[in-house]
């Protein structure tokens, strides 16, 4: 009788842990197809400095483009590849795509600075900052246009070789922006510790702004820390015209959001840069 009933659990149990494997092995098949077959694409999308209505970055993100299931979000892979061990193949597969591109808008006389989110886990790697350093003089680009995207819980992991890698990469020039600030274990010390360019507060801050003249109390606070530290602020997710306006009223600023603009692919993402006009806001959405 107990000998049924613990050969049923063991069943049940095989049975959810086939099933979870099963989702993370087609994940993976995924990723390995995406980067043997080529099937990774980049797109980008804008960064508004508000002070001077002018471009102030464009951040990389990628995506599989997949014959059978579409367009898939990073939010579905990334963190599968970084358990399956194939991020670094994929942040490698990602990266040329990134330079490629950026070599092509090179030769068309655009050089935006580029933003590209980087792994705790690459980072976390000896001597990655010498791999990106190499890559991008490869391309023969300028390694001060392009800036890393980390989130707080970078230091969790491999600390030593993190901060060493971190500090090669300032020294070169490469810039360092903190990732979707306050949603992970902040800490504000970090934030004078580190060498770094640029806080993100992330979007989940926006969305609680309505009405351009919403009363707030993180954002306006937020932008002083950034100031007083000398580090440029982001907002992240700006989709509406009052979240827009209500940005304007702050000092230095910048924004990125559908308002401005959707991830699109590179080669729009040149016109939007060739024809880049601040009246235009707002059409994307
Ligand atoms: P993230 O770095 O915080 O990127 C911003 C995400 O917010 C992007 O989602 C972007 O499409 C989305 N977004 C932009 N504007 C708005 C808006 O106005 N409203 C809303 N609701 N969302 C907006 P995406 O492209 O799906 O990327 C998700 C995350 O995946 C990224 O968050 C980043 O953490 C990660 N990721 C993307 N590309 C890469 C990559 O090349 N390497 C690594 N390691 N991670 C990446
Ligand atoms: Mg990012
Ligand atoms: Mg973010
Ligand atoms: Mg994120």
């Amino acid at each position: 009788h107990s000998k049924l009933r613990s050969s049923s659990n063991i069943c049940l149990y095989s049975k959810d842990l086939t099933n979870g494997n099963s989702n993370k092995v087609f994940t993976e098949n995924l990723i390995r197809n995406a980067i043997n077959e080529d099937q990774l694409t980049v797109y980008y999308q804008p960064q508004i400095d508000l002070t001077f209505d002018k471009l102030h970055a464009v951040e990389a993100l990628v995506r599989i483009k997949s014959p059978e299931h579409g367009l898939i979000l990073p939010t579905g892979f990334i963190e599968t590849a970084e358990e399956s061990n194939l991020i670094n193949e994929l942040g490698d597969c990602i990266l040329r795509n990134i330079l490629r591109d950026a070599r092509d808008w090179h030769r068309e006389g655009i050089n935006p600075r580029i933003c590209i989110n980087i792994s705790a886990v690459q980072l976390a790697m000896n001597g990655f900052a010498d791999y990106l350093i190499s890559k991008i003089r490869d391309y023969e680009l300028q390694l001060n246009m392009f800036e890393i995207e980390i989130t707080e819980n970078v230091l969790i992991q491999n600390m030593e070789a993190t901060l060493n890698n971190i500090i090669k990469l300032t020294n070169h020039g490469i810039k360092i922006a903190i990732d979707d600030f306050g949603t992970g274990y902040s800490s504000l010390s970090y934030l004078d510790q580190l060498p770094l360019n640029t806080l993100k507060l992330d979007k989940s801050f926006m969305r609680k702004i309505v009405k351009a003249d919403d009363d707030n109390t993180i954002i306006p606070a937020m932008i002083n820390v950034s100031n007083g530290l000398q580090l440029d602020f982001i907002a992240e997710g700006v989709e509406t015209i009052d979240q827009h306006e209500y940005l304007k009223t702050f000092g230095a600023c910048i924004a990125q959001g559908y308002y401005y603009g959707r991830p699109m692919p590179g080669e729009q993402m040149l016109e939007y840069i060739k024809s880049f006009n601040p009246d235009r806001f707002g059409e994307s959405h």
